[in-house]
C-alpha cells in the first residue's frame, strides 16, 4: 500500500486508467476522430493518413464543424445550395478514404470562435465516438506558413478541440448536462495535428496517396472553382514528396504528435 501511495504522489500528471482505451496490442488504433472546420480540410491535411488508418482497421469518423457556406466565389449563390453541395462532396470524399461516418455540426462558415458552446459540442462528439486518436487543426496562427492554413475557423476548431480533449472530455464535472444526455467521460490518448512546416511525426502515405487525390477530386466546388483552376494533383504530389524526403518515404504527411 505504501508503495502505491508513493507512486501516486510522484506521478507527474493524471493518466488514462488501465482499462480506458489504450491502443490495441498491435499498436493500431481502433477509433479515430477527425475534427475539422470545413468540408475538404481533412482530405487536404490528413487524407493519406485517414485512408491508412482506415485500411489498418480503425473506425474513422469526421466531425465537420461549419456548413462550408463561404467556400465559393459567387455572392448570389444560395447558402442552402452550396451547403448541400459541400455536404455531398464531403461524404463522397470520406467514402473514398474508408471513413465510416461524417458528423456535421452546422455552424456558419467563417463565423467560428473558440467559445464554450463550440467546445461543449466537440466534447459531445468525443464522448459519443470514444476515439483513441483525435486529428485536428493547429490551435494557433502559424506565421511562417501560407495564410490559408491559419483560417480563423481552423484556429477556433484547433483550440476548442485541444481544450475538449483535455480536460473536458475526461472530466465528469465538465459540461454536466452531457452526462444527463448519456455522454460519459472519455480519455483520448493522442492528438495529431497536420503540420507541414514543423511536423515531427511522419506517416508513410505512399500506398494511399492515390486515394487522397481521388478524395480531393470529390470536392469539385473547391478544386475546380471557375477561373481558379489549379493542379491539385501536382501540388499535393510535390508537397507529399518533399515531406517524404525528410522521413525516407516516397510520399508522407507530417504531424505534431501529442501524447495526452
Ligand atoms: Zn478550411
Amino acid at each position: 500500500m505504501a508503495t502505491k501511495k508513493t507512486q501516486r504522489k510522484t506521478a507527474p500528471r493524471p493518466r488514462a486508467s488501465a482499462n480506458s482505451n489504450a491502443n490495441s496490442k498491435d499498436g493500431k488504433f481502433r477509433r479515430v476522430l477527425g475534427v475539422f472546420a470545413h468540408p475538404d480540410d481533412p482530405e487536404f491535411g490528413a487524407g493519406g493518413s485517414m485512408a491508412k488508418l482506415a485500411a489498418d482497421g480503425a473506425n474513422v469518423t469526421y466531425v465537420i464543424v461549419t456548413d462550408g457556406s463561404q467556400g465559393g466565389e459567387d455572392p448570389k449563390q444560395k447558402d442552402s445550395e452550396l451547403k448541400a453541395i459541400r455536404m455531398k462532396e464531403q461524404r463522397a470524399a470520406a467514402k473514398v478514404l474508408g471513413v465510416k461516418k461524417v458528423e456535421f455540426l452546422g455552424y456558419k462558415d467563417g463565423h467560428l470562435a473558440h467559445d464554450l458552446k463550440l467546445r461543449r459540442d466537440i466534447v459531445r462528439m468525443i464522448r459519443k465516438h470514444k476515439p483513441e486518436l483525435v486529428i485536428t487543426h493547429i490551435p494557433g496562427r502559424v506565421l511562417d506558413a501560407p495564410m490559408g492554413g491559419s483560417h480563423p475557423d481552423h484556429i477556433a476548431v484547433g483550440e476548442a478541440t485541444m481544450a475538449a480533449v483535455y480536460p473536458d472530455s475526461r472530466n465528469p464535472r465538465a459540461f454536466r448536462g452531457l452526462l444527463k444526455q448519456g455522454f460519459q467521460p472519455h480519455v483520448v490518448n493522442e492528438v495529431w495535428i497536420p503540420y507541414w512546416t514543423l511536423g515531427d511525426y511522419y506517416v508513410d502515405i505512399s500506398k494511399t496517396l492515390d486515394k487522397k487525390l481521388a478524395a480531393l477530386k470529390e470536392h469539385q466546388s473547391q478544386v475546380a472553382k471557375p477561373g481558379m483552376e489549379w493542379d491539385v494533383d501536382k501540388w499535393i504530389r510535390k508537397r507529399s514528396r518533399d515531406i517524404g524526403k525528410k522521413a525516407g518515404y516516397r510520399y508522407a504527411e507530417s504531424f505534431k504528435r501529442i501524447k495526452v
